[in-house]
C-alpha cells in the first residue's frame, strides 16, 4: 500500500467516524424532540451559517418540523398544529375545534 493510499484510507475512516457520530447525535436529538400527539420526530437540528469562522453551526437544542403549542407548550408536528381563526395562535389538535382555540371558545357568547 502506497503512502498516498494510507492518507486516503485515514481520510475515509475519519469521515466514517464523523458520520457515525452525527448519526448518534441525530438519534439522541430525535428521541428528545417528538410530536406529543403522533410521536413524529424532529426532522433534525437547526443549522445556521456562521460568519467568523465561516461554517455551519448545528443547534441540537432546537428541532425542525415541530412547533410549540401556545396552549400546552408541548411540541407538535405540522400535521397536528393549527392556527386559530380568531387569535391566530398556533395550537395543537387538543386545544382547537373547528378552527377555534380553547381560549377563544371560552370567550364566545
Ligand atoms: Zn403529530
Ligand atoms: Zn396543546
Ligand atoms: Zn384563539
Amino acid at each position: 500500500m502506497s503512502w498516498r493510499d494510507k492518507v486516503d484510507k485515514w481520510e475515509e475512516r475519519k469521515r466514517q467516524a464523523e458520520e457515525a457520530q452525527r448519526q448518534r447525535e441525530l438519534q439522541e436529538h430525535q428521541a428528545r424532540f417528538r410530536c406529543h400527539i403522533c410521536d413524529k420526530a424532529s426532522e433534525g437540528p437547526v443549522e445556521y451559517q456562521t460568519i467568523a469562522p465561516i461554517g455551519i453551526e448545528t443547534d441540537w437544542d432546537t428541532p425542525t418540523g415541530l412547533t410549540e403549542c401556545s396552549h400546552c407548550a408541548k411540541l407538535t408536528c405540522d400535521e397536528h398544529i393549527h392556527k386559530c381563526s380568531r387569535c391566530a395562535k398556533l395550537t395543537c389538535d387538543e386545544h382547537i375545534y373547528k378552527g377555534i382555540c380553547q381560549h377563544c371558545a371560552e370567550r364566545l357568547y
